[in-house]
């Protein structure tokens, strides 16, 4: 039965805000509709919520939930790339739309970045993801589709997450059986896990479904089931 990615993946937003102005955010919406920030295009940061990060009990985060890394300030990455060093009990994820503007180099084993590409002009970001950032792990999220994305580059991807988008927006956007089946036998082919996104199951079928998770998330979910709360 396909499952919902938040069940594995917990949300941390560190940062809160965007420059970049995607049609389709929700993470806008969110912001506006529960008064969470007074100007969704200055991102703002909450170092309070770094000592969620201390908690014993392994989990998978994903810290880019309501921002994007490029827009974070290189000061407030340092503070959270160290936090994640002193936690390295948990896998940390991040995505990005502008590669081409970070620069990082890390020797966090815990750390996924990744890139989203919702259409073949954007898949050059894979290569900018190579370009700027060294070490940790490369991930590829591909949602909303927009367009058939076609043959990509994935040297050096570890996970392949494919969606469609969500939320009632007019003319919003929806994935083609054939895009999903494309991007994932490439990604099938090369051995990288690919998620289908719950959001593609009244698309593809439940018998299409792939839900694969990298096995250092898997590691996390098994430990979290040998803790009590
Ligand atoms: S990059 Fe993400 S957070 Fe920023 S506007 Fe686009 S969808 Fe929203």
């Amino acid at each position: 039965m396909a499952v919902c990615l938040k069940s594995s993946i917990q949300n941390l937003n560190l940062v809160i805000g965007c420059t970049i102005g995607c049609s389709y955010c929700y993470a806008r919406c969110n912001a506006r509709r529960f008064h969470m920030s007074e100007d969704f295009e200055k991102p703002v940061y909450f170092p309070g919520k770094l000592r969620l990060m201390e908690r014993s009990r392994p989990r998978n985060y994903f810290l880019t939930g309501m921002s994007d890394l490029a827009g974070w300030d290189p000061s407030w990455r340092a503070e959270v790339f160290a936090k994640m060093a002193e936690n390295p009990q948990h896998q940390y994820v991040f995505l990005t739309k502008r590669p081409e503007q970070l620069s990082i180099s890390t020797t966090l084993d815990n750390a996924w970045f990744g890139v989203t590409v919702t259409s073949s002009r954007e898949k050059g970001r894979i290569a900018a993801l190579r370009e700027h950032v060294h070490g940790g792990h490369y991930h590829v999220t591909f949602e909303p589709l927009f367009d058939e994305v076609g043959t990509v580059d994935l040297r050096g991807v570890e996970w392949v997450v494919i969606g469609t988008e969500t939320g009632r927006r007019k003319g919003k956007a929806v994935s083609r059986p054939e895009w999903v089946y494309g991007l994932a036998a490439q990604a099938r082919a090369q051995k990288i896990p690919v998620f289908m996104k719950e959001d593609l199951l009244p698309i593809l079928g439940e018998a299409q479904m792939i839900q694969q998770l990298p096995p250092a998330f898997c590691r996390v979910l098994e430990e979290q089931k040998s803790w009590r709360k």
